[in-house]
């Protein structure tokens, strides 16, 4: 049966009301620019970089420590225009942690896609991702004991480095990333794949080796004897720019 015009017009107007509330939802947004996204298998393509505000973790090889501050607030419908302007059909949600702002985090990805954006999602995968739209890409860089500088058997990191609820709601368009501080992390990041069976089940398993840390040919070596089907992936920004330069 049809809806009666009433019912159509009360609809669109809720329709209009959650959409306009959606759009309205401030974020804290530390940084948004354009350049080609410099790692995972869309490295190299134009994109637009959305850096939200904070972080939960404190990485020994962090490179983005200006996230951290509080960041200005902006609401969601400036930045989809402000993204739009930029011209870029990618767009990469990054921060700091942007699932920590999830409401307006979800808000903004959700508004991307209906702008027709592909939208990737890079997230450290300690909070939940819950919510968030089927069709982003997720790209989640699961913290390794060194990485965190504690031990893997302490209490401390198995509380914060992962919430493991989050394997369950990986899709197979998605990505998950190691930064490996040296042998130790390897074998480590090597076990994890192992145990979740990620192989198979995202598209790409990504070993990258801490820019200050871990001589890529160390990491070659190892993938090579180990046979493992995992990708080498470099930050190919830091080899353009330099390794400290931010909002490239
Ligand atoms: S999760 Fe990312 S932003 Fe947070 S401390 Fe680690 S590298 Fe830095």
């Amino acid at each position: 049966m049809m809806p009666n015009s009433g019912a159509r017009r009360r609809f669109s107007i809720a329709g209009a009301l959650q959409l306009w509330f959606k759009l309205a939802v401030m974020l804290r947004l530390i940084e948004l620019f354009n350049s080609v996204q410099g790692e995972g298998s869309h490295a190299g393509l134009p994109c637009s970089f959305v850096r939200l505000a904070t972080c939960n973790l404190r990485c020994v090889y962090c490179d983005t420590p200006h996230s951290f501050g509080d960041g200005e607030p902006h609401d969601v419908s400036t930045i989809v225009e402000r993204v739009a302007a930029l011209g870029s059909k990618h767009v990469c949600v990054t921060g700091g942690e942007p699932m920590l702002q999830r409401e307006g985090c979800i808000s903004l990805m959700t508004a991307l896609l209906e702008r027709g954006h592909t939208v990737l999602l890079e997230t450290h995968g300690a909070v939940s991702l819950e919510g968030v739209p089927d069709a982003v890409v997720r790209i989640m860089d699961v913290k390794t004991p060194d990485g965190l500088g504690f031990d893997a058997n302490s209490t401390k990191f198995k509380r914060i480095h992962f919430d493991y609820t989050n394997l369950e709601r990986l899709k197979p368009h998605d990505e998950v990333k190691f930064v490996l501080m040296g042998r130790r992390d390897y074998e480590w990041a090597r076990a994890f794949v192992a145990e979740h069976r990620l192989m198979g089940r995202v598209r790409h398993v990504l070993f990258s080796p801490s820019f200050h840390d871990l001589p890529a040919k160390d990491l070659v070596d190892w993938i090579l004897e180990d046979r493992l089907p995992v990708r080498l992936n470099l930050q190919t920004h830091k080899y353009i720019w330099g390794p400290d330069v931010q909002g490239v």
